[in-house]
């Protein structure tokens, strides 16, 4: 019988992860400081801990998966953390903390005797939910091959390295072109739609041409084309990747000049929309600044 592991953080993408180890075979005992949440994977089959603490003392590996930089750090090193748990060995942090956090987590970690794993995950709700995430993952190489089996069935894990930070460090860069993307591609469909163009070709032109990415493809015909500003990912979340890659190049040395505009537009969705909005929204003020604009879909649109 496969491993029980632990799994704390029961959100968009923590519960179809979560799911998707339950399907794999691996019993999980769960926590999320949401009950609703928590309910949701305990009917999925799992077992439900009363505490961050029930968890670590019970198992030898929990995954985390928790929105902030700031709540991972509490959860794994705080008062009745996975830190003071009896039994724990092993913690993996599928979550976005940047590089810095994770190597302090790890040092913290390593002296209650647990190993961390950053393993942060690209690809998404969608991904999240069919199990074709990209798992980043950066520790000790023996873990590396004892838990891979179970990374399987969260996505595509690759092995970064053993240096804590590493998988983090991936994750900020891919983010940070994902994010950049997301601004060009709304640019340009502002432009398209001023001039007139049908936003239906545009997304089957640029598919076809070389200036396809991630928005073009997934983003604005599942999210932006419909107006349903939908896709399940948080504006705060993107404004915190964008802005954890810009302070680890500025530690770096090295100047963003395209970051800094990147940086400023979700930094203006947030404020205009709020912590829980969909980041999806940022078109919707890109349009209102463009004179009011709008990418719609005009397929299945009601005939005047
Ligand atoms: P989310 O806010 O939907 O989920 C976070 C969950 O953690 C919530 O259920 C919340 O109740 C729980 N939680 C918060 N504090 C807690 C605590 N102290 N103890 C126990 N549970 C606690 O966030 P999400 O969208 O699922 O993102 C999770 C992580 O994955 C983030 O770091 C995010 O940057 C990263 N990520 C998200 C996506 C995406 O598309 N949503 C994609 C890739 C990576």
């Amino acid at each position: 019988m496969a491993e029980r592991l632990g799994f704390i953080g029961l959100g968009a993408m923590g519960l179809p992860m979560a799911k998707r180890l339950l399907g794999g075979g691996f019993p999980l005992l769960a926590f999320d400081q949401n009950p609703a949440a928590l309910q949701a994977l305990v009917d999925a089959g799992a077992e439900a801990a009363t505490s961050i603490k029930d968890v670590a003392d019970n198992v030898e590996c929990v995954l985390v998966s928790l929105p902030t930089p700031d709540v991972v750090k509490i959860v794994a090193l705080g008062e009745g953390g996975v830190c003071e748990g009896s039994r724990v060995k092993t913690f993996i942090d599928l979550s976005t903390t940047g590089p810095r956090m994770a190597e302090s987590i790890a040092t913290g970690l390593a002296e209650h005797d647990i190993a961390q794993m950053d393993s942060p995950v690209s690809g998404g709700v969608g991904g999240a939910e069919k199990g074709t995430l990209a798992v980043m993952v950066a520790g000790p190489e023996a873990l590396w091959d004892r838990y891979k089996p179970a990374l399987e069935f969260i996505g595509k894990p690759f092995f970064v390295g053993e240096t804590p930070g590493h998988g983090q460090m991936i994750k900020l860069l891919n983010n940070y072109l994902s994010a950049t993307a997301m601004v060009a591609t709304a640019e340009a469909f502002v432009v398209g739609a001023k001039a007139g163009l049908d936003p239906d070709v545009m997304v089957e032109v640029i598919c076809a041409g070389s200036g396809m990415n991630t928005a073009v493809r997934d983003k604005f015909p599942k999210s932006i084309l419909t107006r349903t500003f939908d896709y399940g990912f948080r504006t705060e979340l993107m404004h915190k990747d964008v802005k954890l890659a810009m302070e680890e190049a500025e530690a770096l040395g090295v100047p963003m000049w395209v970051g800094q505009p990147v940086k400023q537009w979700w930094a203006y969705s947030l404020a205009r929309g709020g912590n829980q909005e969909d980041f999806t929204h940022m078109v919707r003020y890109m349009e209102e600044q463009a004179g009011g604009v709008e990418i719609r879909s005009r397929r299945n649109a009601p005939k005047e």
